[in-house]
């Protein structure tokens, strides 16, 4: 029995301290007992090489991380914000308050933070499932995936943003998004953010705007969602960056491209990484 995580990840068991397990198996590395607020966990650390097989999909995508959706990839779909925390964020000041209410050192104060713990550790299991989930599709639906290098710790420092920044759980995302596409044999790239979605993706052009405004809008005619156009930048600087260079330089001919051109583009890409 391993889990879906294979060679870095942990199985993991919610047994109480009491219970025995005993375990017969030669290829445990490390065993660690981890204490969390809803108990105690046995983390069997397993050296397993984990490799799914290779299945062409003959799609590249790029991906635009944002508050108003957890991503926009360049075909124009969007994926939804959980926001588990925000959603949670009552509940938890209803426990915080709680525990100042008990008196200090008391176990009645014990048991308040411990509800609390809970709380938060639920949101955060939350937060890594959706995590997975999301990455797992992304990679296994697409042989390209182009995204962005954020830096979360310096956008954090944004108070205004801090809390959605962090409660999106983006870097978590793109961790996975790393480990899917080395087990699947997918080609992924981080670019870095600058211009992504001030640059036109169909001319190039620089069409400067503001967080607020919504929709991008350039002269050379141009009109598309702002993160669409976004995701458009990051998959064109992604293809750049992995060496798929295309026989006519311009944003317009990744949207001219045919399936098939794609697929033996990306292919040959991929099949270079892999050996
Ligand atoms: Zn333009």
């Amino acid at each position: 029995m391993f889990n879906i995580y294979g060679r870095f990840c942990y199985w993991n068991f919610q047994v109480s301290r009491q219970s025995g397990f005993a375990f017969l198996c030669s290829e445990i590395k490390r065993v660690r007992v981890v204490r969390r607020a809803d108990g105690y966990g046995d983390q069997f650390c397993i050296d397993v090489e984990r490799t799914e097989q290779f299945i062409p999909t003959g799609k590249a995508i790029g991906i635009d991380v944002g508050l108003n959706h957890f991503y926009t990839d360049s075909d124009g779909n969007t994926i939804p914000n959980p926001r588990y925390l925000r959603k949670s964020e009552k509940a938890l000041k209803r426990l915080q308050k709680r525990i100042s209410r008990k008196k200090k050192g008391s176990s009645n104060r014990k048991k308040a933070s411990n509800k609390l713990g809970r709380k938060h550790l639920k949101v955060s299991r939350q937060r890594k499932d959706f995590a997975v989930k999301t990455a797992l599709c992304a990679v296994k639906s697409n042989d390209f995936v182009a995204y962005e290098e954020l830096q979360v710790r310096n956008m954090v420092k944004n108070h205004k943003l801090a809390k959605s920044i962090s409660d999106a759980g983006w870097d978590q995302f793109a961790q996975w998004l790393q480990y899917f596409g080395k087990i699947y044999g997918k080609t992924l790239i981080a670019v870095a953010p600058q211009y992504t979605s001030q640059d036109c993706s169909t001319c190039g052009n620089t069409v400067k705007k503001s967080l607020s405004i919504r929709t991008h809008i350039c002269s050379c005619g141009a009109v598309l969602d702002r993160d669409h156009n976004a995701s458009l930048n990051i998959l064109a600087k992604g293809l750049k960056q992995a060496g798929i260079t295309l026989n006519t330089v311009g944003h317009t001919e990744i949207n001219a491209w045919g399936q098939t051109d794609l697929y033996s583009l990306v292919a040959a890409s991929t099949s270079k990484s892999t050996d």
